[in-house]
């Protein structure tokens, strides 16, 4: 068993802990970061399956993430936007679909008035919710005990108006179903990408992809703390007192003065901490679970969709994938489609065999797209609920009243232990940007504590 001392030990080397490391370093502290899989990256994992270069986790960037931008700038990455010429896709209640151009659904123009003015209404709601402190907001608690879905549907009987506002943050942001988030977790997920509005426009949510990949961000991160990053070691087990802590993984031992867990909070359980951590964090860990998404990529010869005018945007609360893209890669000549398929549906289609699966997803694919999306050359569904140091996809959130009774504390360190991780996030909550910004605040808080 290797056993080495260094100021910091950073478990977990996802975006969050690779740019606390990085900026402890700067900072002149030593660090180790341990690693439980074989690769760095965690949520992000950009990889080539059957020929074809997939973004497996996560991979888009919106106007707003800044911390994220600074970062793909400062690493010398290149990005360019998604596909976007063309119509979009809507698959009404009756099961057809339509072309649209805009941010508005083609749905009645009744069913247009009630989106318009419950979207300025939410607008307004999550202009006054800071997302950095959302539980300070005066009526956090009375919004923290309703469910999104019974909140929507107390403001209008009108179904289809209800499903196009609900999965905005439900099956497309928490990935969960809109009646176990509460209306206050919604209002968070919004106020971190600046707004409702923002986040239910896909050209400003889903605007920017890196060449070659999103992972490139952890992998060269990495490159920078060279042999500061050990591989295929699963932290077992923290002590930790006033004087430091000691992570044991399964080869090697760390002794630092403090450490940072910047793994997602569903996994802090699976390490043994010597002694136990307090009440507060046994408790608040506990309202905190995994949403559930399968992200599917179908790859064809041809983006056949964009001769149809199509740009390959689509969306439908009525269909098994909620919504769907081009994802093709950057100067590639074959298109690939990505789509979505969320909480109880993908419960629903685990419950099938892989190709009927398959079947399920690509006809749900072939609505918006016609025929011809029945047929990929590659296909491949990530599986992020199966990946036993995620377990889930995308990220975490707080069961309903959760985020008014614990938010404030879900940052706070535990004596040497400090917590960083997107889940944790305000601005770029659940996002990549989040993960960057956990890992700037903690890294800055030890260089605080360590200068005081
Ligand atoms: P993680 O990436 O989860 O990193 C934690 C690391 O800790 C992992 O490497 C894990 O292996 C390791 N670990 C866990 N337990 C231990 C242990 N005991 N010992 C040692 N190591 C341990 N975000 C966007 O911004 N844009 C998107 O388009 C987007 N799409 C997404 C699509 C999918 C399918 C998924 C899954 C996520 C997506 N996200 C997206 C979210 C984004 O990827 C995450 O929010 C972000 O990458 C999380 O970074 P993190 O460092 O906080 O956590």
């Amino acid at each position: 068993m290797t056993e080495i001392t260094r100021d910091v030990v950073i478990v977990g080397a996802g975006a969050a802990g690779l740019t606390a490391a990085n900026e402890l370093k700067k900072a002149g502290l030593s660090v180790a970061v341990l690693e439980a899989r074989d690769r760095v990256g965690g949520r992000l994992w950009t990889d080539t399956i059957e020929g074809a270069m997939l973004e497996i986790g996560g991979q888009w960037i919106s106007p707003d993430q800044t911390a994220l931008i600074e970062t793909v700038a400062d690493l010398g990455l290149d990005t360019f936007s998604r596909y976007r010429e063309g119509d979009s896709v809507y698959v009404g209640p009756e099961g057809t679909a339509h072309r649209f151009t805009g941010e508005m659904f083609p749905v009645s123009p009744e069913t247009e008035a009630v989106i318009a003015r419950l979207t300025e209404r939410l607008d307004a709601m999550v202009a006054e919710i800071d997302p950095d402190r959302p539980w300070a907001h005066e009526k956090a608690a009375e919004w923290d005990s309703v469910s999104w879905d019974a909140w929507l549907r107390a403001q209008t009987d009108d179904d289809e108006a209800v499903r196009n506002l609900a999965f905005a943050t439900g099956s497309a942001m928490l990935t969960k179903p809109t009646h176990a988030i509460s209306l206050l977790e919604s209002l968070l997920m919004a106020a971190s990408a600046g707004s409702y509005s923002n986040l239910v426009d896909a050209d400003f949510i889903l605007d920017k992809r890196v060449v070659g990949g999103l992972q490139q961000v952890p992998l060269l991160l990495a490159e920078r703390l060279g042999e500061d990053v050990f591989l295929n070691q699963p932290v077992r087990t923290l002590e930790w007192s006033d004087e430091g802590v000691t992570a044991v993984a399964d080869g090697m031992t760390v002794r630092a003065r403090q450490a940072i867990l910047a793994l997602a909070p569903v996994l802090y359980s699976r390490i043994s901490f010597v002694p136990a951590l307090p009440r507060l964090q046994h408790q608040m860990h506990q309202h905190l679970s995994m949403g559930f998404v399968i992200k599917v990529h179908a790859v064809y010869e041809t983006p056949f969709w964009r001769e149809k005018g199509l740009s390959g945007t689509a969306f439908s609360p009525y269909e098994l994938s909620h919504e769907a893209y081009d994802n093709s890669n950057h100067g590639e000549e074959r298109g690939t489609l990505v789509g979505f398929v969320s909480d109880l549906n993908a419960d629903g289609v685990f419950e099938l065999s892989a190709d009927e699966r398959k079947q399920r997803i690509l006809t749900s694919l072939s609505h918006y797209y016609g025929p011809e999306a029945l047929d990929p050359v590659v296909y491949y569904e990530s599986d992020w609920g199966s990946e036993e140091w995620t377990r889930g996809a995308y990220a975490a959130s707080f069961d309903l009243g959760g985020l008014s009774r614990y938010g404030k504390h879900l940052r706070s360190a535990v004596g040497p232990i400090h917590f960083a991780c997107s889940d944790l996030a305000g601005a770029g909550y659940q996002h990549v940007d989040g993960a960057i910004r956990m890992g700037r605040l903690v890294a800055a808080q030890i260089v605080d504590e360590v200068r005081a």
